[in-house]
């Protein structure tokens, strides 16, 4: 998103890392654990995943995150932690693997929220999870044409029987994945319906995205798949969601209210957390910063008491504005309160408006929020707000030069 050179290659240069945070003995607000294993890789799947869960790996890995986690507990101070969230990969392959872990780290703070990340071909018992209060199921789609077209190994009965098994206990959210080839909107709000005839109190929308590096991305590049190119439909029928009572919370979740995923507030937020595992990221104060994505690597790293960091990133001011807005129009019925960002407001909102941006926007009691029926398009504007806002600072800097008195 933000070009910049401040990010630092510091494999094997632990000490300045941690003296940073000795320095500033921050209190994350929550934490992710990344776990890397699932029983197939999909072939649209991005994350570092799909690793195959062998029982002595499976351990190791475990005894690895306790252990990052004590070398993080000497320098933070995780008083104000409350959130706990078990992502993946599969999180919910290993129900007391992650019970013994929550239990572990429930001697530093006390978790308002604990989610799990669980497939719905896991077969398993709410009361396996009785430790956590929020299940997050990747259904997908209910359609098995389209679960197969996306290599899922689950079917439309495991996905059903998951979220009406589990529902009353949790509070449950269902992920899906829209905009697959030859899916039409309507299709799209059939699964939508049914999951809240089943029970879910949560609902997570994602465009089908053709990542790079993924089979599915070899393949539309090829030319072999295609997407569907106009997805405004999707977005339209997803309004569904808000006549029966949700909030669209954010550009691609929905929930009712008491059902807002409080871990995510914290990234849209811009709070402090602490990812750990391999290739999770972390924000403390004005830096992010990444382990490796080598799990032979954060293995070997942790066993000898080394911080896997491979990647510090430190927010600038300007990037920290970028981060404002872009996180502010995906709340989207929240928005952003442009007097709360620092810069010459008047002059933002002229160029929105000679660049025919404010088409795009409501503009309400000071907040700018992408229109409904724009959401889908929601990417282009934001960098075309972008632009508007290099251009705000470019004036700004111009301004000062003429005027003495600032310096
Ligand atoms: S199960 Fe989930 S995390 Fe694992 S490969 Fe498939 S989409 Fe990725």
């Amino acid at each position: 998103m933000i070009s910049d050179n401040s990010v630092v290659e510091v494999e094997g240069k632990s000490s300045s890392f941690l003296s940073s945070l000795i320095e500033k003995s921050f209190k994350p607000k929550g934490i992710y654990v990344h776990i890397p294993f699932c029983q197939i890789k999909c072939p649209y799947c991005d994350f570092l995943s799909g690793i195959p869960p062998e029982d002595e790996l499976v351990k190791r890995y475990f005894f690895a995150l306790k252990k990052e986690f004590l070398m993080y507990s000497e320098f933070l101070d995780f008083s104000e932690c409350s959130t706990l969230y078990f992502g993946g990969g599969t999180p919910g392959l290993f129900p007391s693997y992650l019970s013994e872990f929550t239990e572990f780290l429930r001697k530093f703070t006390d978790f308002e929220e604990i989610s799990v990340e669980v497939n719905p071909s896991s077969r398993l018992l709410p009361s396996d999870f009785s430790f956590a209060t929020r299940i997050s199921f990747g259904i997908q789609t209910f359609n098995e044409k389209h679960l197969m077209f996306l290599g899922r190994n689950h079917s439309f009965y495991d996905s059903i029987s998951c979220l009406e098994n589990f529902s009353p206990h949790f509070s449950v959210n269902a992920d899906f994945i829209f905009g697959i080839p030859e899916q039409s909107p309507s299709e799209h709000l059939g699964d939508l319906k049914i999951a809240l005839n089943s029970g879910v109190r949560h609902i997570s929308a994602y465009l089908l995205t053709p990542y790079e590096n993924t089979p599915l991305g070899v393949k539309v590049k090829r030319g072999l798949v295609k997407l569907p190119e106009d997805v405004q439909p999707f977005f339209e029928v997803q309004s569904y969601l808000e006549e029966v009572g949700m909030i669209r919370y954010e550009i691609s979740n929905f929930a009712f209210e008491g059902n807002f995923c409080k871990h995510n507030l914290l990234y849209w937020n811009r709070d402090d957390f602490l990812g750990i595992g391999v290739s999770s990221w972390s924000k403390l104060g004005n830096v992010r910063f990444a382990n490796t994505r080598n799990l032979k690597l954060y293995l070997s790293q942790i066993e000898r008491e080394i911080f896997p960091v491979v990647e510090i990133h430190h927010i600038s001011k300007k990037e920290e504005l970028y981060e404002m807005i872009f996180l502010g129009l995906r709340k989207v019925s929240q928005g952003v309160d442009i007097f709360n960002l620092n810069i010459d407001t008047e002059e933002f909102l002229k160029l929105l408006f000679e660049r025919g941006l404010m088409q795009f926007l409501d503009f309400c009691d000071g907040k700018i929020k992408i229109k409904k029926k724009f959401l889908s398009i929601a990417d282009f504007i934001i960098r075309e707000i972008f632009d508007v806002l290099d251009l705000t600072f470019q004036s700004s800097e111009i301004h000062e030069h003429k005027n003495p008195s600032h310096l």
